[in-house]
């Protein structure tokens, strides 16, 4: 009897996961196991992903029982937790899906390392994206180091045909799970008060709702910020709820569906950049040796949402209430930490990072970067004006008002521009903690010094 153990890690689905079926196709017996990895939860676990996490792995859970198993949980170092299954089970094979990250890479090397001294089969196979890392490439390069090339090649690629879920999982007798442990097992403190719930059921019913009702606008509205137009799939596509190949399939048969996808290709271009270039999750792509300033209290006023800058507070307020921010307002309020503070990126990819319940390493280091001139941006001098952008995508001030309740009484696009009402402080909102004028300036000498 052939014995087969799927490691999951961020491909929580049972819905076009190459590496279940895999198993499930090349033996009779399938372990679907998931470790709570000791070194993984040092370095990244926070309330916001942690409970996200759960919900997808307690749905997970109730799809495998769907299809006859369960899913195993073990917890400690994944390899070595990984191997103690495959020796209790007897196991011929190890499935995993292949991931980006320094990390993710090391994890890889490590379980084929420890499958070949054991002498068992070891497979890693696509999932994360669309386009696997690596498969396209420019001339004399193994990556794309440029958006738009990457763009033209990616959309005439050949892909694979997203797969059925397994109807059956056949799990040996007796696997011993230690269950899912309660959220205060894993992290301190608690999630954001809006956080979304976790899972592929829930995963589907959104994209099924929003590719029918919503997508169509996508094109016109993704830069509306009071609209929340854009399909908050984000978290899923991370932890592999979705399918991303799968989400390509839908959306490209719907109207409209181009604009959608593109920003699809962005998640593949950070994946390959990242997967090449690992250090770059904390050391600068192209380096423009710049000298970052420092300033705790603008830093803290910046992650508090009190800069006087109503676009950005209404931002960096909406990531501590929902563990979410809209695309728009994640690049206003980077720019503005980059660049109008000139704080090193990294500070603010960390405050990022420990809020997101999307946060994704590649497209966390890959978009600050970009904005903060050091990475794949062929633009690096340029500066979001918060003010204008404000008054571009939040016309009536709704996104504002919604998010800083100081400024809730001010009407229409005033909002933006509180200090030119003559009032001092309305509602208490602070004044601004650097002019604007000022602060682009100081970012402009700086970057001809360096650059
Ligand atoms: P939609 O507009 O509906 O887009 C669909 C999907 O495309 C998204 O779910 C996402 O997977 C992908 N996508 C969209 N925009 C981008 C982009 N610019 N780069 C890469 N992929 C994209 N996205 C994350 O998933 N995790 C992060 O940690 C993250 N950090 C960011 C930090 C900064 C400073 C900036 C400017 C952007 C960051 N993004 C990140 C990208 C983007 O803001 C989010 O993916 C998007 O806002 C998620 O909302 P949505 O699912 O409604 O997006």
């Amino acid at each position: 009897m052939r014995v087969a153990i799927v490691l999951f890690t961020r491909d929580l689905r049972v819905h076009d996961q190459p590496a279940l079926t895999e198993a499930v196709r090349s033996a009779e017996q399938v372990v679907p196991l998931f470790v709570f990895d000791d070194a993984v939860l040092e370095r990244f676990a926070v309330p916001n992903r942690a409970a996200f996490l759960l919900d997808c792995l307690s749905d997970l859970d109730a799809a495998l029982r769907d299809r006859g198993a369960e899913l195993v949980i073990r917890s400690g170092d994944v390899v070595a937790e990984t191997m103690r299954v495959a020796r209790e089970v007897g196991a011929q094979c190890v499935f995993v899906s292949e991931d980006v990250s320094a990390y993710a890479q090391m994890r890889e090397r490590r379980l084929r390392g420890a499958c070949e001294a054991e002498r068992l089969e070891f497979r890693a196979l696509p999932g994360a994206t669309v386009v696997p890392p690596g498969d396209l490439a420019p001339a004399g390069a193994d990556h794309y180091s440029v958006f738009t090339p990457y763009w033209n090649r990616w959309r005439a690629a050949a892909r694979r045909k997203a797969l059925e879920a397994p109807r059956r999982v056949a799990l040996p007798a007796d696997v011993g799970s230690s269950g899912l442990p309660q959220l205060a097992d894993l992290v301190q403190g608690s999630p954001s008060a809006e956080l979304p719930r976790g899972g592929e059921a829930e995963a589907r019913l959104r994209l099924d709702r929003w590719a029918r009702d919503e997508l169509q606008h996508y094109g016109r509205m993704h830069d509306d910020l009071a609209a929340d137009a854009t399909s908050r799939l984000s978290p899923f596509l991370h932890f592999g709820c979705l399918s991303p190949l799968e989400v390509v399939e839908r959306a490209l048969a719907e109207d409209g569906g181009e604009p959608f996808v593109r920003q699809l290709a962005w998640r593949d271009f950070y994946a390959q950049l990242l997967s090449a270039n690992p250090q770059t999750s904390h050391e600068d792509l192209r380096s423009r040796g710049g000298r970052w300033r420092r300033a705790d209290e603008e830093l803290a006023a910046w992650k508090e949402g009190r800069t006087g800058y109503p676009l950005v507070d209404a931002g960096m307020r909406q990531l501590q209430r929902e563990g979410w921010m809209h695309n728009r307002a994640r690049l206003v309020t980077a720019s503005f930490l980059a660049k109008h503070l000139y704080l090193d990126w990294r500070l603010g990819a960390e405050h990022f990072f420990d809020l997101l319940v999307d946060g994704d390493l590649a497209n966390n280091v890959g978009n600050w970067q970009w904005v903060a001139g050091t990475g794949a941006d062929t633009r690096p001098n340029r500066v979001f004006n918060p003010i204008l952008q404000a008054k571009r995508f939040d016309k009536a001030g709704d996104y504002v008002r919604r998010h800083v309740p100081e400024l809730a009484e001010v009407e229409g696009a005033c909002v933006h521009e509180p200090w030119k009402l003559g009032l001092l402080r309305p509602g208490g909102y602070p004044e601004p903690i650097v002019d604007h004028t000022e602060a682009v300036t100081r970012f402009r000498r700086a970057s001809q010094r360096t650059s």
